[in-house]
């Protein structure tokens, strides 16, 4: 389910509610976000090929709406605080791990290998994590094809309602 927002419009500030479109309280701050279009379907074939002509198709044809005073509310302002400590602490965890057991482990031990392996993607899953504290991610938004549409994921029921009166489905 995502709500639409007519993209002109949003472009240019206007008919954005004063609503959190994650949680459904009222806006605390706003923040210019940009949204982007995602890939065309049959693009990602071009990944068989190679990941680069992939990339320039992609970004050929990705529409992007910049919306100069997107909503946020306390939440979202939290879950940006949670999500980049939480990313930091895991790296930091996996990367004292990664130091700590290839020290004190016997190399020559299989478990040695299978711990330092845990450490490193648990030093990976927390640069994901931090790295998804941008206002834009937080937004969780896409721009559909055209360009003219503004879609927003699951979008809070008050959001919805404010921006279309009804929620469509996909
Ligand atoms: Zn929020």
């Amino acid at each position: 389910m995502t709500a639409r927002l007519p993209a002109s419009t949003v472009a240019n500030g206007e008919g954005v509610p004063p609503i959190c479109a994650k949680h459904g309280d009222p806006a605390t701050r706003r923040r210019p976000v940009s949204f982007r279009s995602l890939p065309p379907a049959w693009s990602y074939l071009l990944i068989l090929l190679a990941v680069l002509p992939f990339a320039i198709v992609a970004s050929i044809f990705q529409k992007r709406v910049r919306v100069p005073n997107w909503p946020f509310c306390a939440k979202c302002g939290r879950l940006r605080v949670l999500r980049l400590l939480s990313g930091i602490g895991l790296m930091l965890l996996g990367f004292v791990g990664v130091i700590g057991f290839s020290a004190v482990l016997p190399p020559e031990s299989s478990a040695t290998g299978v711990v330092v392996i845990f450490c490193f993607l648990m030093l990976f899953a927390g640069l994901v994590i931090a790295g998804r504290t941008g206002w834009t991610t937080i937004a969780s938004g896409y721009v559909s094809m055209d360009g003219s549409t503004l879609h927003v994921r699951r979008p809070h029921p008050r959001f919805a309602e404010a921006t279309a009166g009804r929620p469509d489905r996909p």
